[in-house]
């Protein structure tokens, strides 16, 4: 059977195509003047610097020296991941597995163990994210019932080899540089500013704290109705 030819007609040099045409210009020639605004005032603050009438640093250019500079990111940053611990120093992690079933990017991995403490139950023995694979979207952080997974502020994430992304538990557990006042500190977490409490990480919320805030704001709370009395013998 003969190949079906089709023949494809080049655009009409009509009129809608010449305006069309003219915005593309248009928006290289703005894009190329932002560009040189941006390098030619860098390559003169160099010149002068190289010629010592200078330090290089060039005024009014939102530029951040890099790692001798930092910018101060957001409370909501999502960076590097966090397994937040409890006051003996347990993991708050109860290995529900409900970060990992939401993780898009299917990138934790969770083995559970019974815990020797009765009251929590279970915990993970293994925790791993792949950091190659996360897309840093905070969705494991949303659906952690137990506030047990946070995101800091740290984005120096390289590896020289797949297997070093992968971290375990020892990486993964709160220290307390992570907290320091020059360290990255916390990033996205479940209602950051909420209440003063939680702001500080200080309990293991079950959601019941939050309610009166909720409904001073007017939220519609769905309260279970009270246990019936128990029936006399
Ligand atoms: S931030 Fe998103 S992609 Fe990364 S581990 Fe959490 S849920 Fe998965
Ligand atoms: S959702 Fe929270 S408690 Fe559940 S496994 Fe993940 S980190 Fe642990």
């Amino acid at each position: 059977m003969p190949a079906k030819v089709v023949k494809l007609e080049a655009p009409a040099d009509n009129f809608a195509f010449r305006v069309y045409l003219v915005e593309v210009v248009k928006g290289m020639v703005r894009t190329l003047g932002h560009l040189l605004r941006n390098v030619v005032p860098i390559f003169v603050a160099e010149g002068k610097k190289l010629a010592g009438n200078g330090d290089g640093s060039v005024k009014g250019m939102p530029i951040v020296s890099f790692p001798e500079a930092r910018r101060d990111y957001s409370e909501r940053f999502r960076g590097r991941h966090i397994l937040k611990t409890r006051d003996d120093g347990s993991l708050k992690c109860v290995a529900c597995y409900m970060c990992q079933t939401a993780c898009p990017a299917d990138c934790i991995r969770i083995e559970a163990g019974e815990h020797p403490v009765l009251a929590y139950e279970k915990y993970p023995t293994v925790f791993e994210i792949d950091m190659l694979r996360c897309v840093m979207c905070g969705y494991c952080v949303d659906a952690c019932p137990k506030d047990a997974i946070w995101m800091t502020k740290d984005y120096e994430l390289a590896f020289f080899d797949r297997k070093s992304a992968i971290y375990g538990i020892p990486m993964l557990t709160e220290k307390p540089s992570d907290t320091a006042a020059d360290g990255p500190g916390y990033g996205y977490r479940p209602y950051y500013g909420e209440s003063p409490a939680r702001k500080a990480g200080e309990f293991e919320p079950s959601g019941l704290p939050l309610l009166p805030v909720l409904e001073a704001r007017g939220a519609a709370i769905n309260r279970m109705p009270p246990p019936p009395p128990p029936k006399p013998a």
